[in-house]
């Protein structure tokens, strides 16, 4: 018997899960890898599935977000999350490995796969054929060049600066207040939760920022010579990480991203010296996102520096600022649920270039994009997973997201539908009834669909 052929481009998370989950389904796989002969400049081997920052997979408490996406994928047989557990280390709630082992036990099993074959090429073209594009944050340039040339220029984007998110939740509304500048906003009460500063709180803030700690800058991050992406420098002016905008001087933020003018704080009746504004990062509006403050902080100080700001002081992060390169498509624009091209049922993406962050993102959308193109091979209806388990919210988030505010976006609850019960609960509480709506959901889900 001859078994439909897939190209999958990138062997990284994504890439590496979607090739194993199709080779599981019959079809034969050439697995397009660039690395050893060319490097994205954060990987350093040449093995398949690398982590190329930190060795964890997020928590693995089931009533988490992450717990929740891990327990999806561990139903739907993820390869990945198998090597995982097999190479743990001690780390608390967290799912950490040993980067070295894990990245070997997937290169093995990849490579023994009768229905697999590793190329180690560099894929400068999108495959006439079948295909999952899979590059990752990091895609070549060439690469890049051929998507930005399949979607259109607009619907490629090379995002350097990432501001961080917060649940709406977690802040403080008797500090903080909602306002638009001058009133000038879509909704009645403002469109933005404004964080009012005084002077001494201002000041505290400007010195913490100037001398927290900061990532080290990485040689991928210089200036890029080539391909559509030519000529971005490390640091756009239009979006300087908040603590270089410190050091141009003293008041330099109160004058920028964190000018106050027109915001009138309904506790004084005026003017505050600084404020920070968040805006509404999903539709329902469960995230907010503080503009303009992207940073190269390290994560712990963001932490610490960031809940010094008034009304944030106990304020949970869903996602911290980053500042790095990172290809991502317009997925709202571009992207079906089923993470397949719209303008060509044959051509699926998945990871990091859909939109998707993070480690379990990432495989999760590989896994489904493995699925989705056999099913696609074996002339099959193609799958969305329900939007209430965090796999099919996740892909429903980025292909149905805002595209004027859509950046990358990992697990987290605020991205599931609201619960029908308005009750007010804990958060305990909330997750356990998130998690057992999923649950039954996906079970349903999987009697309906066998072949899964
Ligand atoms: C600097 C940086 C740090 C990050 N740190 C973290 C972190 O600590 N935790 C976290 O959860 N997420 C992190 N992320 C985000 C994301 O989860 C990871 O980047 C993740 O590896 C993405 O998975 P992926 O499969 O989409 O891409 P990758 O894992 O990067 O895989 C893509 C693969 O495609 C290959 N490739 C690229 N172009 C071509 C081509 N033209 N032909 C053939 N092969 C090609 C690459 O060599 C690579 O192996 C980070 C991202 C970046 C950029």
């Amino acid at each position: 018997m001859t078994h439909p052929d897939l190209t999958i481009v990138g062997g990284g998370l994504a890439g590496s899960e979607a090739a194993w989950q199709a080779a599981q389904r019959g079809i034969f796989v050439h697995l397009y890898e660039m690395r050893p002969g060319i490097s994205t400049g954060a990987h350093l081997t040449s093995k398949l599935g690398e982590l190329i920052c930190s060795n964890s997979f997020g928590s693995n408490l089931p009533d988490r977000a992450s717990g929740m996406l891990k327990n999806e994928l561990r139903i739907l047989g993820s390869l990945l999350l198998e090597c995982a557990q097999k190479t743990a280390l001690p780390a608390g709630n967290a799912l950490a490995v040993d980067r070295e082992a894990f990245s070997r036990q997937v290169t093995e099993h990849l490579a023994s796969h009768p229905n697999i074959e590793i190329v180690r090429q560099e894929m400068v073209e999108i495959p006439d054929g079948p295909a999952i594009i899979a590059s990752g944050p990091l895609t070549s340039d060439r690469l890049s060049n051929a998507i930005a040339d399949l979607t259109g220029e607009n619907q490629l984007y090379f995002f350097d600066a990432i501001a961080p998110i917060v649940t709406a939740e977690s802040i403080n509304m008797e500090i903080a207040f909602l306002g638009s500048r001058y009133g000038h906003g879509e909704s009645e009460v403002g469109d933005y939760v404004n964080c009012p500063f005084t002077k001494d709180e201002y000041n505290s803030f400007e010195e913490a920022l100037l001398s927290g700690e900061r990532i080290p800058l990485q040689s991928f991050e210089a200036k890029i010579e080539k391909g559509v992406n030519a000529g971005k420098q490390q640091f756009f002016e239009g979006c300087l990480p908040v603590e270089i905008i410190a050091r141009r001087g003293h008041q330099a933020l109160a004058f920028g991203p964190m000018r106050p003018t027109g915001l009138v704080d309904p506790r004084t009746g005026h003017w505050p010296h600084a404020t920070v504004q968040l805006r509404q990062d999903n539709l329902a509006g469960s995230l907010k996102n503080m503009v303009g403050f992207q940073t190269h902080l390290t994560y712990p100080e963001q932490k610490r520096i960031f809940h010094m700001i008034p009304g944030l002081e106990n304020a949970e992060f869903v996602r911290y600022g980053q500042m790095h390169r990172n290809t991502f498509l317009a997925a709202p624009i571009i992207l079906l649920p089923t993470l397949q091209f719209r303008g060509r049922a044959d051509l699926f993406f998945a990871g990091q270039i859909t939109g998707v962050e993070g480690y379990m993102g990432n495989i999760a959308t590989g896994l489904l994009a493995g699925i989705n193109a056999a099913y696609f091979l074996h002339g099959e209806e193609t799958v969305v997973f329900p939007e209430t388990c965090m796999l099919g919210a996740l892909c429903h988030y980025i292909t149905h997201a805002a595209m004027r505010d859509f950046q990358p976006m990992k697990a987290n609850f605020g991205i599931l539908p609201p619960l029908s019960s308005i009750e007010r609960m804990d958060k305990r509480e909330r997750a356990r009834l998130f998690v057992e709506r999923a649950q039954s959901d996906m079970e349903k889900f999987l009697s309906n669909n066998t072949g899964i």
